[in-house]
C-alpha cells in the first residue's frame, strides 16, 4: 500500500483545520488542536497560511485556563463570494456564499422539458447570476469562483459530462461554456459528489472516518469516504451504487441496464413497487416526482394499506443494498440523504434498521451505524461552495484532500494558475 507524501499529509491538515473553522465558526488555535489531532505548530503554520490569504482572519481575544488572552479565529466573509450552481433535470438554483460559507441570496429558474444543450443550461445560469448579483453590487469583482453542479457522471478533470442518461449527453465539455456563463473559474462535479463533501465537511464526517453516504432521489448513489476523504475513481465515477444489480434481470433501468438499486429505490422504485402491489393506484398518474413522494407519504399516513406496503418492501430494498455496502467497505456509518428523506418518515427508518442485521454479515452489521438526515434539498448547493472554496484555495496553492484529485499547482506559479488573476485580499476594495 503506498505511504502518503508529505505534501498529501499537509493537504489532509489543512483539510482538518479549515472543517474545525468551518464547524465552529469561531475557533481557537487549541481547539483546532484538539478536533484535527494536529500539533499546535502545524496549526500555527497551518492558519497563517490561511491568514496571509485573507480566508482567515482574527476574530478577538478570549480568556485561557491560565487567565492569559488568547486569539479567536473565523472564516472572513468579506474575503469574497462564491456561486453554487445546482443544475438538476428539471430547474436551475443559483447560490450565492460568502467565504465563510453564508447562503446570502438565491435565484432559481424552472428548466423547459426536454433535452437542454449545455449552451442554453449555461445561458439560464448566466441569466440567473446575473440577476442574483445585481442586487450585491458590492461584491463586484470579488467573486472568488464558482461550483456548478450537473446530472449524470461528470469529470472535473476533463471538464466534460461523461453520461447524463436523461439528456442523452456523452462527453459534452462543459467547463468552456459555464466560464464563459459566469466569467470566474468553475468547478464543476455531480449532485452525488456535492452532497458527500456537504456531509465530509458537516456531517458525519465530523464523527467518522470510514462512511458511506447514500444520496436517495430521482437519482440515487452513494459517496464513500475512506479515511477521511472522498473516493473519486479515475474517472470520478466511484460510488454509483445506484446502477449496481439488485435483482438479476429485474426491473428496466434508465441506465439501460435492468435491477439496478435505483429502479427500486429511487422514486421510480417506490412508484413500480406501488404498481405491483396495486395496479390502478390512483398515485401512479401523478408525474411529479416530490408531488408523488408528498402524497404517498400522506397517503401511508392516512392508513393507505398498499401506500404502507409500498414503504416497507422499499425499506426492505433499501435494507438489501445497504447491506451490500456494508459488506463491501465495512463502514462504520450510513448516512441516508436526499430530498426524499424529507418526505419518508420514522416507518422506513426503521424497517431499514430492523432489516439491516438480516442483510449483512454479522461482524460489520454490529459495527455499523445508520442515521437518516431530513436533508432539506440545499445539500447540494453547500457541497458545490466547499467545492468552489476547495478549488480557489488550490488555485492560490492551499489545497486540502477532502475531495481534490489533482496534483497542487506550486504556490510560486499560483496567482495566475490557469490563466486567472487570483484577487488578493484588499486588492479588490
Ligand atoms: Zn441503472
Amino acid at each position: 500500500m503506498a505511504t502518503k507524501t508529505s505534501k498529501e499529509i499537509r493537504n489532509g491538515s489543512r483539510f482538518m483545520v479549515l472543517r474545525s473553522v468551518y464547524v465552529r465558526g469561531t475557533v481557537t488555535r487549541a481547539q483546532i488542536s484538539a478536533d484535527a489531532g494536529l500539533s499546535p505548530a502545524t496549526v500555527t503554520t497551518l492558519v497563517g497560511e490561511l491568514v496571509a490569504e485573507g480566508v482567515l482572519r482574527e476574530a478577538g481575544q478570549v480568556s485561557s485556563q491560565g487567565g492569559r488572552p488568547t486569539v479567536t479565529f473565523q472564516a472572513d466573509p468579506d474575503r469574497g463570494a462564491l456561486l453554487a450552481v445546482d443544475v438538476a433535470e428539471t430547474y436551475i438554483r443559483v447560490d450565492l456564499f460568502d467565504v465563510s460559507l453564508a447562503r446570502l441570496d438565491v435565484e432559481r429558474v424552472e428548466l423547459a422539458t426536454g433535452t437542454p444543450s449545455i449552451a442554453t443550461v449555461a445561458e439560464q445560469i448566466r441569466e440567473c447570476s446575473r440577476r442574483l448579483l445585481a442586487r450585491h453590487r458590492e461584491l463586484d469583482g470579488r467573486v472568488l469562483g464558482a461550483g456548478v453542479s450537473l446530472p449524470g457522471q461528470v469529470d472535473p478533470e476533463r471538464g466534460v459530462d461523461v453520461f447524463a442518461p436523461n439528456w442523452g449527453w456523452h462527453d459534452v465539455p462543459l467547463l468552456q461554456p459555464l466560464e464563459q456563463a459566469l466569467t470566474v473559474p468553475v468547478r464543476i462535479d455531480n449532485p452525488l459528489m456535492a452532497l458527500a463533501t456537504g456531509e465530509l465537511w458537516f456531517g458525519a464526517g465530523r464523527r467518522f472516518r470510514q462512511f458511506v453516504a447514500v444520496n436517495l432521489g430521482t437519482g440515487v448513489g452513494a459517496g464513500i469516504i475512506v479515511d477521511g476523504q472522498l473516493l473519486r475513481g479515475p474517472g470520478n465515477s466511484a460510488g454509483e451504487w445506484g446502477h449496481t444489480t439488485l435483482v438479476w434481470d429485474g426491473r428496466a433501468c434508465r441506465c439501460g441496464r435492468t435491477g439496478c438499486v435505483e429502479a427500486y429505490v429511487g422514486v421510480e422504485g417506490f412508484r413500480t413497487t406501488l404498481g405491483e402491489i396495486s395496479p390502478g393506484h390512483d398515485l401512479l398518474d401523478v408525474t411529479h416526482h416530490r408531488d408523488f413522494m408528498e402524497r404517498l407519504m400522506r397517503a401511508e399516513a392516512a392508513g393507505d394499506e398498499a401506500a404502507q406496503s409500498a414503504l416497507l418492501r422499499t425499506g426492505d430494498y433499501l435494507a438489501a443494498g445497504i447491506g451490500n455496502l456494508v459488506n463491501l467497505l465495512n463502514p462504520e456509518h450510513v448516512s441516508v440523504l436526499g430530498w426524499i428523506t424529507r418526505y419518508t418518515g420514522a416507518e422506513l427508518h426503521d424497517r431499514v434498521r430492523e432489516r439491516i442485521a438480516q442483510e449483512c454479515l454479522p461482524g460489520p452489521s454490529r459495527t455499523v451505524s445508520i442515521g437518516f438526515t431530513e436533508a432539506d434539498g440545499e445539500g447540494v448547493g453547500l457541497g458545490m461552495a466547499v467545492l468552489a472554496l476547495e478549488a480557489f484555495l488550490e488555485r492560490v496553492g492551499l489545497p486540502s484532500s477532502s475531495s481534490s484529485q489533482t496534483t497542487p499547482s506550486p504556490r510560486e506559479a499560483a496567482d495566475t494558475a490557469d490563466g486567472w488573476v487570483i484577487p488578493r485580499p484588499g486588492a479588490t476594495d
